[in-house]
């Protein structure tokens, strides 16, 4: 018969650390911290299998396991030495959710179960304190009503407010033993308001209801929107753990408290943590009382403290990683009650991997594997300009560094809202505090800045994961949801006003503040330069221009992926040549127009090149539809001013325009069809290309360019225009005297392209999979259009990311092997070459896209500069295996 519960408690336990797909991180961890001899409360844990039984069998939990569940309450009962529904000296339990993964706060954990009238009653008398068994059984009714039973936390809270208000009093511990009782009553009356039905008396009843509410926690809206956030897929389901309950609220001498080993946000190796005196469960989180630093322990508890130093030890020697723990204090003796994996900035995962290795922890493998790549934006966020005159006006805790300025929102539904509208533009979420269902608006936003709650609050935790910045608990921040403005040192900001944080002091100042680029050195280069001796990929930059391709090799660029030359016929003092260019009626003006757009294109690639001397740069043709450089149909203004500019008719403008509308210029006259109607223009590229590497060459420098033609769909398009590029270039260089090395290659990113890549190898020396447009045209999405349906094809699991974010292994993907494989053969047959191969859409900066480019046998990827140290780590780890990460 299969094993359906695993106890733990004493020094011994069932289950073991590594047993997290079926015991959940917090179950797997609560039997090893009892293996490894560290106080931990008796309890149970129900695996995830019987989650993922309960939703196969109808929201049942299976028959099998139930006598399971009685045996290990048994043994929970003689371990502790009380029993469950005792009315003298009862046991009481906490239900707690916990799947593989940690999804902080997306699970509802209930405290104190198994309370009833007689227990309480039996409670108070057993440990003299009514005040706090009545304290602990209202806070039961509160907990039990509003995770398992649907019942409204702000009701409970509110009668809890007009109690206090009714007997005068401020805080929740001035009420008294009796007050208590009369709450209780009251939270029984909201509770059969809503349940229609008393609070139940029976324990088991109460136990088992919690169970299933654990379980249908697990597809609760928040923790759903979290997997899909965090990407989280696979997992069979959440464990519960029924664990003895221990108190912190039993007065002056008891408390609760949670802390990292290391100091999360900087990685810092000091103890870091809050605690509470006289406090149970969630209090130090839900920002209600302002919880003390760790440090303070050491005088109010000099025992307690000493231990808990000696745990924190004992527990990053055993997992070799930092900690994130969360303990109780009962009158005096302290009890663990949960380790994880500290979650952390980027930042501190690279101080601390750095330093574990530096004091023999871990080697230097383990390091490259264990810091997740995507965490790295961290380092590589915008910090706050030191030189700006704005001052700060207020101060909160620094949660989670970096510095972010953007327009004020107050709630993540106006997050949502804003960024639909104006999608791209900077937003802060200001907010007392924040909760699971605030998630989806927290990821759109800068960052996020709260009024009220300590370093390990709702905001602080998820923002730190985010790699977002972050400032909480800034009392002096006034939200007014009602008028839409925020008050803070006596100003008044309105919603839509610009504000800024520093996530890194905690500084809020108001208005905007630039941002500065970050660079890269100390630990950070250290763990790049582990990371890079273990990958097989290179990794190269998108970059269109010198200040952008110097940045990337400032963080490690092995080359330019692709150059994008169509912003070069953007700029102010080139767009008029441009325009006049397509405003051509004969091949003779369009040449004439051309030769003045020639030099702009040259002198940016000689910066280009200089920047990236004895790299190789890939340089793509003009790939855009020219109406792009018009104005738009129904834009009379623009067209006038064009037609000034040019000294044409606006009637000219316009009837050009006309005839470069397109019904879909996605799929329209643009990429390698532009050169071969209008092959002037691709000759003034090669032209401005050559002539560039060889003033380049000239001043003594190595250059490789790479001419990259894009939107080949059939090997004759490549055909056409080689031939011409290669005369061009001939004549460039018979013409200077000098020779250039150079490549002419392709992009894949038409199926077709893929398809037929040995053909299309016989005449490209490198292949690049523009990844956007190959997704677009095997999807036949509109990259552009996809807003109206796919946050419902993923809310539905129709699909399970998106594909523009991360490459689709299963079929955009199979294009890319194919592509590869018949490439390589193709030019291994016909030239006895090995065909260069990489990928340089958005996806050459993602890190799952990287280990499958890993996989799929590329010599590169390329990706945006500040994205080059995440597609190191991630190459590294998709070399090395398995990447260890957050588990
Ligand atoms: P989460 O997954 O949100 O961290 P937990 O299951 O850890 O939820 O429970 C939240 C808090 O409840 C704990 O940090 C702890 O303070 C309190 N708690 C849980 N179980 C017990 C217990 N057996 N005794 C005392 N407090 C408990
Ligand atoms: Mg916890
Ligand atoms: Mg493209």
């Amino acid at each position: 018969m299969s094993r359906f519960v695993y106890f733990f408690g004493g020094s011994t336990a069932d289950g073991d650390g590594k047993m997290k797909d079926l015991l959940g991180g917090k179950g797997a961890n609560l039997a090893e911290m009892c293996k490894i001899g560290i106080p931990v409360p008796p309890g149970f844990t129900i695996t995830t299998e019987v989650c993922a039984a309960y939703y196969d069998h109808g929201k049942k939990i299976p028959e099998a396991a139930i006598p399971q569940i009685d045996e290990a309450l048994k043994k929970v009962e003689s371990t502790f030495g009380k029993k469950f529904g005792d009315p003298v000296d009862p046991l009481l339990v906490s239900v707690r959710s916990g799947a593989a993964l940690s999804m902080p706060g997306m699970m509802n954990t209930i405290l104190n179960l198994g309370l009833t009238d007689a227990s309480a009653e039996g409670l108070a008398r057993k440990t003299g304190n009514p005040r706090f068994a009545y304290d602990s059984y209202r806070r039961l009714i509160d907990m039990f009503g509003s995770t398992a039973m649907g019942c409204e936390h702000e009701e409970f809270e509110h009668e809890i407010h007009t109690l206090k208000q009714e007997k005068g009093v401020k805080l929740d511990t001035d009420l008294t033993a009796d007050n208590l009782k009369e709450l209780v009553k009251r939270y029984k009356a909201v509770y059969k308001k809503h349940v229609k039905d008393d609070f139940p008396q029976d324990p088991r009843k109460q136990l088992y209801l919690a169970i299933n509410a654990v379980f249908n926690s697990w597809n609760g809206n928040k923790a759903v929107e979290y997997r899909r956030i965090e990407r989280i897929t696979g997992l069979k389901g959440t464990a519960v753990n029924v664990q003895a309950m221990v108190f912190g609220n039993m007065g002056g001498t008891s408390g609760t408290g949670v802390a990292f080993t290391r100091d999360p946000n900087t990685g810092a190796n000091v103890f870091y943590g809050d605690y509470l005196i006289n406090a149970q469960g969630e209090d130090v989180v839900a920002g209600i009382r302002t919880p003390a630093h760790i440090d303070q322990l050491e005088k109010e508890m000099p025992v307690v403290y000493k231990q808990l130093v000696d745990i924190r030890g004992k527990l990053e020697k055993h997992y070799k990683e930092m900690q994130d723990i969360e303990f109780t204090v009962q009158e005096g003796t302290l009890y663990m009650l949960q380790t994880r994996t500290g979650k952390r900035t980027g930042t501190a995962a690279v101080r601390i991997a750095v330093e574990m290795v530096k004091e023999g922890l871990i080697d230097e493998t383990t390091a490259v594997k264990r810091v997740n790549p995507e965490s790295l934006n961290h380092l590589l966020q915008p910090q706050l300009d030191p030189k700006s005159k704005i001052k700060p006006v207020a101060q909160g805790i620094a949660a989670s560094p970096g510095g972010a300025s953007g327009k004020v929102v107050l709630s993540a539904e106006a997050a949502v809202a804003h960024a639909e509208k104006h999608p791209g533009e900077a937003i802060l979420l200001v907010r007392k505090e924040t909760s699971p269902e605030d998630v989806a608006g927290m990821h759109l936003a800068r960052g996020i800045l709260t009024s009220t709650g300590g370093k390990a609050s709702h905001a602080a935790v998820v923002a730190r994961g985010w790699g977002k910045p972050c400032v909480v608990g800034c009392e002096a921040v006034k939200i007014d949801e009602k008028n839409q403005t925020v008050t803070l040192a006596g100003q008044t900001v309105k919603a839509g006003d610009f504000l800024t944080i520093n996530g890194t002091t905690g500084d809020v100042m108001i208005g905007k503040v630039e941002t500065i680029a970050p660079t890269m050195s100390g630990d950070f280069a250290t763990l790049m330069r582990w990371a890079d001796r273990s990958r097989k990929l290179k990794v190269r930059t998108n970059a269109d221009t010198p200040a952008d391709a110097q940045k990337a090799r400032e963080f490690g660029a092995e080359g330019i992926g692709l150059c994008r030359t169509e912003h070069m016929f953007f700029g102010e003092d080139r767009i008029a040549a441009v325009r006049e260019m397509i405003l051509s009626t004969t091949t003779e003006d369009r040449e004439k127009a051309l030769a003045k757009v020639g030099p702009y294109q040259k002198a940016d690639f000689v910066g280009i090149f200089e920047a990236m001397d004895g790299l190789p740069v890939t340089i793509r043709l003009l790939d855009p539809p020219l109406h792009e450089f018009l104005p738009q149909k129904d834009n009379r203004a623009g067209a006038e001013a064009v037609a000034r500019q040019l000294g044409v008719s606006v009637a000219k403008v316009f009837e050009r325009v006309d005839e470069l509308h397109e019904m879909n210029p996605m799929m329209g006259f643009r990429g390698c069809r532009l050169p071969i109607v209008y092959p002037e223009i691709g000759d003034m590229q090669v032209r401005a290309i050559i002539e560039a590497a060889i003033e380049v060459k000239k001043k003594g420098k190595s250059v490789l360019p790479e001419i990259m033609i894009p939107l080949v769909g059939v090997v004759e398009e490549l055909i056409f225009l080689k031939k011409r590029a290669i005369a061009v270039a001939e004549e460039c260089m018979k013409k200077a005297g000098v020779q250039v090395e150079y490549q002419i290659g392709t992009m894949i990113e038409l199926p077709r392209a893929a398809l037929t890549a040995d053909q299309i190898a016989t005449e490209a020396e490198f292949f690049s999979f523009g990844t956007n447009d190959l997704t677009q045209m095997t999807f036949g999405f509109s990259r552009d259009d996809i807003r109206g349906f796919m946050p419902t094809y993923l809310k539905e699991k129709i699909l399970s990311i998106d594909p523009f974010q991360s490459i689709d292994v299963g079929g955009v993907g199979q294009l890319i092997e194919i592509g590869i494989r018949k490439g390589r053969e193709g030019r291994q047959a016909k030239h006895g070459q090995h065909l260069k191969v990489g990928i340089c859409g958005e996806h050459g900066g993602d890190p799952d896209s990287v280990v499958f480019c890993h996989h799929a046998g590329m010599d590169y990827v390329s990706c945006s500069p500040f994205r080059v140290p995440i597609a190191r780590l991630a190459a590294a780890q998709a070399a090395l295996g398995t990447a260890q990460r957050d588990k």
